[in-house]
């Protein structure tokens, strides 16, 4: 969500701000702007769109300077159009900001400046706060920024040049990413590291209420008015690894991916045969005093959340809660000093979860977190975190990301459930086991099923809805597979628990509509076979996803995916990847942008 891009240094800045707007591309946004300081200048161009669009604008010859700022915004205030598109220009042109964030007070700000004579050319919140960096300028660009934020309730990473200081780039944190890059040429600040590959590895991750004046010589860190100093990070990521390598699409590259980035976080987790998350957990003492155990999360990564909290509550014969991030941060009232919470955030930015881990931490609870990003903010504000592993995740549709968490919260489960006893070290051994062949298992499986999804996505490109369904950790998985679909093909996709689709939806089943079950889970394959066969007689095109090779699955299924059997519980780490695949599959058909669908976001920093 929104890319920012800024840099000062030694080169142009041009080429470097719009290669990491590009490397950002997969956040999402809907405009690009850029501008550049060139002797006390500032020159600005912006466009509605994709980002050729404002390089079409640059054709004409490159910006000059070595001191610029970039965007790509996903519109919170106003529709995204050229006005709004950032960056915002102060009244008098002589400052220019991006922003990534809301800015919750904008309306009472904006109305005080009105006052004050100011004139707004959009509707953007942002525009309120150059303004208000130009009204508080007396001399020193960092301080105008910090009497802005001041005025300021809400999130923001913003970035700011003055026509008055040439050589000046401020940045400034609250609840946004925002990353610095440390290389020979100069200083970058940028929303995550894939930004930032191509020219360097060293980053600081700034913290809230940081404000940095970068200047052509270095950069001054300061917060609450006093100097600080930052660890200066080596990012773990190559740039390759943020490339296609070859394949069309992101999304396909990390779906093939997912053997590799399993075996990556086994070889992390294990050691010995054996589950080893080290201070990633939590003693047997401590796992035994938490009065409630939360699991919490948005998207793709409740998916993962949800079936999580079954590994949980086999392991420690407990009840455990899984809630959407978006609510839990407004209502956790039995949430105490004594619980734990379970986030999970691919990016380690989404600002729901975030959120979560602030008020559970306020109640005093422990936060422990799943994440694929080292450095991110929930990776920073949590008390315990497990990393994914997985690698950078472009592809705005989650799918390695979605499987390592799995994997990590099935390890969890194991070392929990071995350390409260119900669990023993045999039986961990054997669940690590099975676990650690899955990589080989999904490696086969993905060669043999693409041809038989590929045929079933043409069928079903030419829907306009598609129902999913299953029982149990197949209903989780079907929601996830739904979830894929819709966000990539726009084809409206509905999960239902099998058993509940004759409470109401299946007045909805006609001829030829098509109907997913996936069915795994070996206590109710017969009961699910029923389903199949009530949709089947009201005419739906049945597609069954499912590792049992009864001749009753083939009598029911028009068109069958046969996957490879593991433990029930285990299951969705595999009966997730044919739904990767048909969703992939139908997107392309249907010619989206695959990687970067409509109005869809990468990581949703915002509410
Ligand atoms: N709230 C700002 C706007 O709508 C920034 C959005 C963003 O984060 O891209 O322009």
């Amino acid at each position: 969500m929104c890319g920012i891009v800024a840099y000062n240094g030694s080169i142009a800045a041009q080429e470097p701000i719009l290669h990491g707007l590009e490397r950002l591309e997969y956040r999402g946004y809907d405009s690009a702007g850029v501008a550049i300081q060139k002797d006390g200048k500032l020159q600005v161009e912006r466009a509605k769109g994709r980002l050729h669009a404002l390089v079409e604008r640059l054709s004409d010859g490159p910006m000059e300077g070595t001191v610029g700022i970039g965007h790509t915004r996903w519109a919170t205030h106003g529709e995204p159009n050229v006005a709004n598109a950032h960056p915002q220009v102060s009244n008098d042109g002589n400052f220019a900001l991006v922003h990534n964030g809301i800015i919750e007070n904008f309306q009472t700000l904006k109305n005080a400046l009105i006052s004050e004579g100011y004139s707004f050319q959009s509707d953007t919140d942002t525009e309120v706060a150059v303004n208000l960096i130009q009204k508080y300028y007396d001399g020193n660009l960092k301080e105008a920024v910090a009497r802005a934020t001041g005025d300021i309730r809400g999130t923001y990473a913003f970035a700011a040049l003055s026509a008055h200081e040439p050589d000046t780039l401020v940045v400034a944190r609250m609840d946004s990413p925002l990353i610095l890059g440390v290389s020979e040429d100069g200083v970058f600040a940028a929303s995550d590291v894939a930004a930032l590959l191509d020219y360097t590895k060293k980053v600081i991750y700034l913290e809230d209420g940081d404000l940095v004046t970068i200047g052509a010589q270095g950069y001054t860190i300061e917060n609450q008015g006093e100097v600080v100093e930052r660890e200066v990070v080596d990012v773990p990521w190559d740039a390759t690894q943020a490339t296609k390598e070859g394949y069309d699409h992101f999304m396909i590259k990390e779906i093939h991916e997912q053997p590799k980035a399993l075996r990556d976080s086994l070889i992390r987790k294990v050691s010995g045969g054996t589950v080893d998350l080290s201070d990633s957990s939590y003693t047997r003492e401590e796992i035994l005093a938490f009065d409630r155990i939360y699991m919490s999360a948005c998207g793709t990564a409740f998916h993962a959340a949800e079936v999580g909290k079954r590994a949980l509550e086999d392991a420690l014969g407990r009840e455990v809660q899984a809630e959407v991030a978006s609510e839990l941060r407004y209502y956790m009232p039995f949430i105490t000093e004594k619980s734990l919470v379970i986030v999970i955030s691919q990016s380690g930015e989404t600002g729901d979860t975030l959120a979560v881990v602030k008020e559970a931490q306020k109640r005093g609870a422990q936060v422990l977190a799943v994440t694929n990003v080292v450095g991110s903010s929930i990776d920073r504000a949590s008390d315990k975190v497990i990393h994914c592993d997985a690698g950078p995740e472009i592809s705005v549709a989650s799918t390695k990301a979605y499987s390592t968490q799995l994997l990590s919260l099935f390890l969890l489960a194991l070392d929990f459930g071995e350390k409260v006893g119900r669990y023993s070290p045999e039986e961990v051994r054997a669940r690590v086991k099975e676990l650690s062949e899955i990589p080989d298992t999904i490696e086969k499986m993905l060669e043999k099923t693409i041809p038989e999804v590929d045929a079933i996505a043409e069928k079903i490109s030419k829907k306009d809805s598609i129902f999913y369904l299953g029982r149990g950790l197949d209903y989780l998985s079907a929601k996830e597979g739904a979830l894929k679909l819709k966000e990539i093909s726009y084809i409206h996709a509905n999960a239902l628990p099998s058993g509940e689709l004759k409470h109401g939806t299946i007045a909805l089943i006609e001829e030829g509509l098509p109907v997913v079950t996936i069915i795994t889970q070996s206590e109710l394959v017969e009961k699910s076979i029923s389903n199949v066969k009530e949709v089947k007689a009201r005419g739906a095109h049945t597609i069954v996803l499912t590792n049992d090779e009864a001749p009753e699955v083939d009598s029911v299924a028009d068109d069958k995916i046969l996957i490879p059997k593991t433990s029930d519980l285990y299951a969705p780490l595999i009966s997730v990847l044919p739904q990767q695949l048909l969703a992939y599959k139908t997107s392309v058909l249907l010619g989206n942008d695959v990687d970067k669908p409509r109005n869809l976001a990468k990581s949703v920093t915002v509410e």
